[in-house]
């Protein structure tokens, strides 16, 4: 007998997968398009490819092709492409190291991408691969640049921006974290520069609306998304600077406190600070301060424990509510990027204000009752946030704040001083980038078609002479300009509108912009007439399952929902949101610790593919927890699953070498047919954990416990050919649900026992009359009506009934869109999800 030799199968299959192009599919109107089947569209965010694919690689797209297989043997169509997210820091971080160019070591790392794909066995449709590096692609890229253009949602503007000093770069605000880089970690400074934005706070509220219409999304991740966007409702109320004429226009969330303004401070960032101060005795200590703000962090401004400092002004502006007069200051807890730059003062109602007036000796004006131990730190119970009734309010005395908050509002407008406004904390999306390796922005200066003023024209370049192909350059480093400035043949162009000397755009798209629709083009890659096919976008889109990284949650996830309205609104697709479910898998420590090349404790998966084989490590990734959650590496854990394997190996080949009857399961009895009810309950159970979450850990512990039941009774079994039946049912079905893990195996040993392909069978139906009696049917309700009943464990939670409830294609046709008010359970019986 030959023991288990997963590099002799895993060759052979992934060599007929190869030569049969096993899981490409035909788009609707190509040959082999199947119109029978409902499509699924399986999806794991496409790699950064840099140097070779690491644990988390192997992680993602393990689970990824988990689920393509689980779908597909569910009858359904499943597209399931492939793709390298190729512009980038890193290539370029390197060629200037090292020389090598950012094209070279990229495409190196591709192949070194692809061959190990490969070699894990995933069921990759690679007639739709790409690169988003390609000019076949960028120039799409670029394509969507331009009617962002037209229609207004791209825009050059000179604005406050975040400036990384060791990348040389601008970053857009979701690309800073806690005051730092997030790709490098100094700390960014902030500059004014003139750079080129995407309208996405436009699509604000339609980001925050739309959350209804996913299906199912992490919660927290939705939260992330909320936060970021952070919109609050309030007022815009205008306090007047009467000697220089000027309007200080300010957001607040709180006109309830307006009576108890007593200061008013701009943020050192604010453009009219200049005219306030200019010729005034506080003009050189106000330049100071404003220069020694410039060097600090974001993340030290906003530190809410540090010490208030700040510079007053000289100026006072009026309060709209009392006529009173206030002193203005500048301090750098105001930030330019909340509202507008300005706020008024509340130090009786506000900790931040409360402070500053501390520090600075400024009255604290009680205007609204009441105290809280956990925000008082005076005996007059000062500061206070909370709510009751108002004092020192003139004509609101009295009422509670809650209430007089729309009268305050309604009375301002009347004044004309003030309305009511909603702020957002979102910032347009700042998509220019001053290097080298990403795809160029397609536009022109000319100086020919320019205004009076003298400023050249931005001419866009039209579509037909796409792409504006990125030139090769010699000196990858960034002066503070794009690298591409010093291609002088290159820079210095024709104009398409007048003919004219014109000068290219030498700054180069954020390469978020580049996977923020390449799930898009997978749908018709090749297509070198349009970006895409309306028919096939409109066939494919939405994703039905998204699979990647928490990481991504403000990044990349928020960016692609922006631009699929905008490409929705240019009426270019039909979907309002790119990703219909979305799953999120937890990260791979080792000995408790986050893996990094400079710790030394990284985990290469070839290393353990070429030791254990794929379907090992595959295994082994899904099994370690959670998928969602993390895990922690464990070489005796990849030891385990291994043996797991060979024990399924050698059951089959035994079994595979005894004479067997016909199974009959009704006839059985016995241990024979205790092993066909594990048999049955290890397919229930695994297709459960399937639909509920994807619980992969437990799914494949189940295929673990059958094949230790067949272990403990087939030597009782093998004396008869019904009892050798029974043996070979149970090693069958270990395999053919043990598929979408480890496939080789999988295949291998199903064409042994059973002939054929496995992934060609429907997947295995559980027979309720073989499953132990501890399961009942599960009665589930929307609104009150029966729309389903489901095979549920007896004894399973609460939460567990819930998850199964929900997971009902039947009950979801009726949670479409809907939001739930109430979920009532009663174990044993039933689900009722109220909703509206
Ligand atoms: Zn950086
Ligand atoms: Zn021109």
């Amino acid at each position: 007998m030959a023991g288990y030799d997963p590099k002799a199968i895993e060759a052979k299959w992934q060599r007929l997968w190869a030569d049969e192009k096993t899981w490409e599919v035909a788009n609707p109107g190509q040959p082999g398009f199947d119109g029978s089947k409902p499509k699924s569209y399986v999806l794991e965010m496409l790699p950064y490819p840099s140097g070779e694919p690491h644990v988390g690689h192997l992680k993602c797209y393990a689970v990824g092709d988990a689920i393509a297989h689980f779908r597909r043997r569910h009858g359904f169509e499943v597209i399931h492409p492939m793709g390298y997210d190729a512009f980038g820091l890193p290539a370029e971080n390197n060629a200037i190291k090292t020389g090598e160019p950012p094209r070279a070591a990229t495409e190196h790392s591709i192949d070194s991408f692809r061959r190990q794909f490969r070699e894990w066995g995933i069921s990759i449709d690679w007639s739709r691969e790409l690169g988003t590096h390609t000019p076949e692609y960028y120039r799409w890229t670029q394509w969507i640049f331009l009617r962002l253009l037209e229609r207004g949602l791209a825009y050059r503007e000179e604005a406050p921006v975040q400036w990384c000093p060791k990348d040389a770069t601008v970053l857009a605000n979701e690309q800073v974290v806690d005051g730092r880089c997030e790709r490098c970690g100094t700390p960014v400074q902030q500059r004014r520069l003139e750079q080129w934005f995407f309208r996405i706070t436009e699509y604000a509220d339609r980001l925050l609306a739309d959350f209804d219409l996913l299906e199912s999304w992490p919660e927290h991740v939705v939260t992330m998304q909320r936060n970021w966007i952070g919109r609050s409702e309030g007022a815009e109320v205008t306090f007047r600077c009467a000697e220089l004429d000027l309007d200080f226009p300010v957001f607040t969330t709180r006109p309830d406190t307006l009576f108890g303004a007593t200061f008013f401070v701009l943020a050192p960032e604010h453009p009219e600070l200049d005219r306030l101060i200019a010729g005034t005795p506080a003009e050189a200590e106000v330049r100071e301060y404003v220069n020694r703000v410039a060097r600090e962090s974001a993340e030290e401004r906003g530190d809410e424990d540090r010490e208030k400092t700040g510079v007053p002004l000289g100026r006072s502006v009026v309060n709209p509510v009392n006529g009173e007069q206030i002193p203005m200051f500048v301090a750098d807890y105001v930030l330019m990027e909340y509202g507008t730059g300005a706020i008024m003062a509340v130090p009786a109602h506000d900790s931040r204000d409360y402070e500053f007036a501390k520090a600075f000796g400024l009255p604290v004006k009680r205007v609204i009752e009441g105290s809280d131990p956990e925000t008082a730190r005076d005996e007059d119970g000062l500061p206070y946030p909370g709510d009751g009734p108002m004092t020192a309010s003139g004509r609101f005395d009295g009422k509670h704040n809650r209430e007089a908050y729309e009268e305050i509002v309604a009375w301002l407008a009347g004044e004309g001083r003030g309305e009511s406004a909603v702020n957002y904390r979102l910032r347009d999306w700042l998509v220019s980038r001053q290097r080298y390796w990403g795809a160029p922005i397609p536009v022109v200066y000319c100086a020919q078609c320019g205004g009076e003023d003298g400023a050249p024209a931005i001419v866009p370049v039209p579509a037909e002479q796409l792409p504006v192909e990125l030139p090769e350059i010699d000196d990858y480093a960034p002066q503070g300009r794009s690298p591409l400035a010093a291609a002088e043949d290159w820079v210095a162009t024709e104009c398409p509108r007048c003919g004219g000397p014109a000068r290219r755009e030498t700054d180069t798209m954020d390469t978020f912009v580049d996977s923020s629709w390449y799930f898009i083009r997978y749908l018709d890659p090749r297509n070198d007439a349009a970006a895409w096919d309306r028919a096939a976008a409109d066939h494919w889109l939405p994703v039905d399952q998204y699979i990647g990284g928490v990481e991504h949650a403000i990044l990349h996830l928020m960016y692609a929902r922006f631009l699929t309205k905008a490409l929705a609104d240019l009426d270019t697709l039909t979907v309002q949101e790119p990703f219909a479910n979305l799953f999120t898998q937890g990260m791979i420590t080792r000995d408790g610790a986050k893996m990094s090349k400079s710790k030394g404790n990284t985990v290469s998966p070839a290393e353990y593919v070429e030791r254990y084989g794929a379907d090992t490590a595959r295994t082994y990734v899904c099994f370690m927890g959670p998928p969602e959650r993390g895990g922690d590496w464990s070489d005796e854990g990849v030891e385990g699953v291994n043996r797991f394997l060979s024990r399924l190996w050698r059951l089959c080949e035994e079994v595979g070498e005894r004479v067997a009857d016909e199974l009959d399961p009704g006839a059985s009895d016995g241990e024979a047919r205790e092993l066909l009810a594990k048999a049955h309950w290890a397919i229930d159970k695994v297709t459960r954990d399937f639909q509920r979450g994807f619980q992969f850990n437990t799914a494949i512990s189940a295929v673990m416990e059958l094949v230790n039941e067949a272990y403990r009774l087939k030597d009782g079994l093998y004396g008869d050919p019904a009892g050798v039946a029974a043996v070979r049912f149970a090693a069958a079905t270990a395999a053919s649900l043990i598929f979408p893990f480890a496939p080789h195996l999988a295949a291998e040993v199903w064409e042994r026992l059973e002939g054929g392909r496995v992934w060609e069978r429907p997947w295995p139906v559980a027979d309720p009359e073989l499953l132990a009696s501890d399961t009942f049917a599960l009665v589930v309700q929307v609104n009150g009506k029966l729309r389903d009943r489901i095979e549920a464990p007896a004894e399973a939670p609460e939460a567990d009934l819930l998850a199964l409830a929900r997971a009902s294609e039947k009950v979801q046709r009726h949670l479409d869109g809907k939001q739930t008010v109430k979920e009532i359970v009663v174990p044993g019986k039933l689900v009722n999800l109220v909703v509206r």
